[in-house]
C-alpha cells in the first residue's frame, strides 16, 4: 500500500514538502478487523491546525505518521460479521491506498440514498456543521438577512440554502465570477459579493445588505469579517465556524477590531466545534437527507483524481481551488 505521512510541521502555508509518500506492507488481518480500499478522501481546512503542535480540540498529527481524515472505502476482506466484501463504509482513517481498520470504527453507508462521496460533505461533517451552526446558534427567522463567508465552499453552500429554506434573505461572500454566478443562478442566493473583485469590501457588503445583517455565519475571519460586522443589526448572531483566512498566519493578530460593534448592538458571537453536537448528529443527518431527497438542498463537489493528489488538493483549499466540497478520488 501507499501512504502519505506528515514529513515536517509547516511554518505558514504548507508546501508539498510538508508531506511524504511511502510504500508500506500491511500485516495480516486480526479478529474484528476489515481490509479496505480507499475510494474517496476528504480534505478539510481543520487539517492545517492538526499539522501544528499547538494544543487544540483535535490532537496534532505526528511527524512521520500518516495524515488521518474522513474516508469512504470499500470492504475488500473482513473478519467481522458486521461487514462483508463490497460494503461501502465511512471512517476516520489514515491516508493510505489500502487500510486495515477496526470494525468498531467503521459505519456502513447507504449509497442508494446519495453518492458515496456525499457522506464526506452534505451528509457528513460539513453538512452537520452548517446545520447546527446556523440553526442552533444563528436561530434564523423568516425575513432576516443572513450573510455567509466562504459561501461557495462545502459548509457555506449549505448554510445559504438552509437559510433560504428558513425564509431568510441570503447574501454570500466568495472569490471569483464563477462562484458568484453559480451561487446566484444555481443555489438561490439573493446576492453575492465577490471579495476578490471589490476594492471596497465594506461598501460592497453594505450595498448587498440594505436591511443590515441579522446572522453572520463566519467561515473566513480577517478583513471580510471586519467588513460584515459593520452592518450587524441589533441582536445579530454570529456562529463562528471557521477562520480560514488566518490559519496560515505565523503570528496571532491582536487588537480592538470588532468589539465596539458587538457591544453597542448586543450581538451574540459564539464559536463552536461540530463535535459539540455529537449527541444530535442523527437528527441532523435525518433532516439533511430529507432535504436532499426532496430536492430542497443541492450540492456540488470538486473531485480531484488520484491518491497522490491529496496534498495538493488540501493546499488548494487555501487558494479557493474548490467549489463545494473538495474530495480526492483514489
Ligand atoms: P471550503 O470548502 O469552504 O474551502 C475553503 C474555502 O475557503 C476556499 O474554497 C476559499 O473560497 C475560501 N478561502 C480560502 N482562503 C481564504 C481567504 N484567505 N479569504 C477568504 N476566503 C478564503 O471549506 P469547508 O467548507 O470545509 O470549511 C469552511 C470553514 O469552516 C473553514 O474555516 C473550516 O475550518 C470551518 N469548519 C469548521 C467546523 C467546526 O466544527 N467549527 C467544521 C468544518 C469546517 P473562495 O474561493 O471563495 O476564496
Amino acid at each position: 500500500a501507499r501512504q502519505i505521512v506528515l514529513a515536517a510541521r509547516p511554518k505558514g502555508m504548507p508546501t508539498v514538502e510538508t508531506f511524504r509518500t511511502e510504500e508500506i506492507t500491511l500485516p495480516d488481518l486480526q479478529n474484528e478487523e476489515v481490509l479496505l480500499k480507499g475510494l474517496y478522501y476528504s480534505v478539510d481546512p481543520y487539517m492545517r491546525g492538526r499539522m501544528s503542535a499547538a494544543k487544540s480540540y483535535a490532537a496534532p498529527y505526528e511527524v512521520d505518521q500518516p495524515i488521518h481524515g474522513g474516508i469512504v472505502a470499500e470492504v475488500v476482506q473482513s473478519t467481522s460479521p458486521e461487514f462483508a466484501k463490497g460494503d461501502v463504509v465511512l471512517g476516520y482513517l489514515p491516508w493510505s491506498t489500502t487500510i486495515i481498520a477496526k470494525a468498531k470504527d467503521l459505519k456502513k453507508i447507504d449509497t442508494n440514498l446519495a453518492p458515496a462521496s456525499y457522506y464526506l460533505g452534505i451528509l457528513g461533517m460539513p453538512g452537520l456543521t452548517a446545520f447546527f451552526g446556523l440553526m442552533d446558534i444563528g436561530k434564523p427567522k423568516a425575513g432576516e438577512t443572513v450573510v455567509v463567508s466562504g459561501a461557495a465552499g462545502a459548509v457555506g453552500i449549505l448554510v445559504g440554502q438552509i437559510a433560504k429554506i428558513q425564509g431568510c434573505r441570503v447574501v454570500g461572500i466568495a472569490g471569483g465570477p464563477e462562484k458568484t454566478n453559480m451561487l446566484l443562478n444555481e443555489f438561490g442566493f439573493d446576492a453575492v459579493v465577490d471579495y476578490k473583485a471589490t476594492t471596497d469590501l465594506s461598501a460592497a457588503i453594505a450595498h448587498a445588505t440594505p436591511n443590515g445583517v441579522d446572522i453572520y455565519f463566519d467561515n473566513v475571519g480577517g478583513e471580510i469579517s471586519d467588513a460584515v460586522i459593520q452592518q450587524l443589526n441589533f441582536h445579530a448572531r454570529i456562529p463562528l465556524c471557521g477562520q480560514i483566512a488566518l490559519y496560515n498566519n505565523t503570528e496571532v493578530a491582536l487588537g480592538p477590531r470588532i468589539q465596539p460593534f458587538l457591544l453597542t448592538r448586543s450581538v451574540l458571537m459564539q464559536g463552536f466545534i461540530v463535535g459539540n453536537y455529537a449527541s444530535r448528529f442523527k437528527e441532523g443527518i435525518v433532516q439533511l437527507a430529507e432535504w436532499v431527497k426532496t430536492g430542497k438542498l443541492k450540492y456540488t463537489e470538486t473531485i480531484v483524481e488520484g491518491f497522490d493528489q491529496l496534498p495538493a488538493a488540501l493546499l488548494g483549499l487555501f487558494s479557493g481551488n474548490n467549489t463545494g466540497k473538495m474530495i480526492v478520488k483514489a
